[in-house]
């Protein structure tokens, strides 16, 4: 055999011989032979899963498979029930020991309004690829609400809507929003008369979709979902994570499970939140927005 630590000059040029080892049990595709599985979202979006990394696994595993195989390698091998598995990834996700969720991957292809994706974008550690509007023809998709979904403004919440707003103010917005989609048969006669298109596109409205290829690994995917599931989150962009969660779940099920119990469904108590816990007194700040965290965390424990 030939081995590319060899010293010798001729055998330097030779081509290694690559040891195939094959797998301990025959392989799965987690897919389930699926070229992709799309949910859609909002009225003309979709958040599709077109493949993922291990892609293959053992027959009777799941993906989780992946993260256990390399969380081994720093723990010793100890022995490989199943039981022990799912014990070890609640373990490491207890602990904040990430890196092993990131040896599993996802590739989603996501069709979303461009007011979405200037949110989603912010998540910097996802690989991503654009539809490119300098190169084609934006499509003539825009995103409306449906007139229930018309929201009011929150008065808690300066960043979010709540209730739905009156019907004649829905439908005045409504309105608004036909404006602004009937610039589109301006934007495409201009381009027809030669303007450019990364020129044109500028009058074009937030609501228009736009399309990107996202991967990511498990362990940021899990950081985006968390706070984009979260009801502090847009309603808009909740749906997109919410599929997304669903088209990952049954490929990773035990680690979508420690998901929810340490990270999703926990909470955050701070060193005077768990004074006033000890105390039985008030919180001891006067900043109203913690005071209405702590009420609301306090809800949340059967406290009040
Ligand atoms: C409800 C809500 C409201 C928001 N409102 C606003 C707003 O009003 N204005 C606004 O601008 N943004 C807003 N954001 C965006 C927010 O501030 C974050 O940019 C976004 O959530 C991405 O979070 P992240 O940086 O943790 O994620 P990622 O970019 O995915 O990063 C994941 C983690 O990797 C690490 N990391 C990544 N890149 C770096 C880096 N360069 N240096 C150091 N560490 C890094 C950090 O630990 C980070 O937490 C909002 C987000 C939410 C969920």
């Amino acid at each position: 055999m030939t081995s590319i630590q060899t010293n010798g000059h001729a055998a330097a040029h030779a081509a290694p011989t690559i040891k195939i080892v094959p797998p301990e049990a025959p392989l799965r595709d987690v897919m389930n032979g699926a070229g992709r599985m799309e949910i859609p979202c909002l009225d003309h979006g979709f958040v599709a899963l077109v493949d993922c990394m291990p892609r293959l696994v053992p027959e009777g595993k799941t993906a989780d498979f992946a993260i256990v195989q390399s969380a081994r390698v720093s723990y010793g091998e100890g022995t490989k029930q199943v039981s022990e598995d799912r014990g070890l990834v609640r373990y490491l996700m207890r602990h904040r020991h990430s890196t092993p969720f990131e040896m599993v991957e996802f590739k989603f292809h996501i069709a979303m309004p461009i007011f979405i994706a200037r949110q989603w974008i912010r998540h910097r550690t996802a690989n991503v690829n654009e539809y490119s509007a300098r190169y084609s023809i934006v499509p003539d998709r825009f995103y409306r609400p449906d007139l229930e979904s018309v929201r009011k403004q929150s008065k808690s919440n300066r960043q979010g809507g709540d209730e739905p707003i009156d019907v004649g103010t829905a439908e005045e917005f409504m309105k608004l929003l036909d404006n602004a989609e009937h610039l589109y048969k301006d934007y495409l006669s201009l381009t027809e008369k030669g303007v450019a298109r990364e020129l044109a596109r500028a009058a074009l409205p937030v609501s228009v979709y736009t399309e990107w290829y996202w991967k990511c690994d498990l362990h940021n995917i899990f950081h985006f979902l968390s706070l984009r599931m979260d009801p502090h989150a847009q309603w808009e962009i909740q749906v997109f994570a919410k599929a997304m969660y669903e088209l990952l779940k049954p490929i990773v099920p035990v680690s979508a499970e420690a998901f929810e119990d340490y990270r999703l469904e926990s909470m955050h108590l701070t060193r005077l939140e768990i004074e006033a816990v000890r105390s039985g007194k008030p919180l001891a700040t006067d900043n109203k927005r913690e005071q209405a965290e702590w009420e609301a965390k306090r809800e949340r424990l059967g406290l009040k």
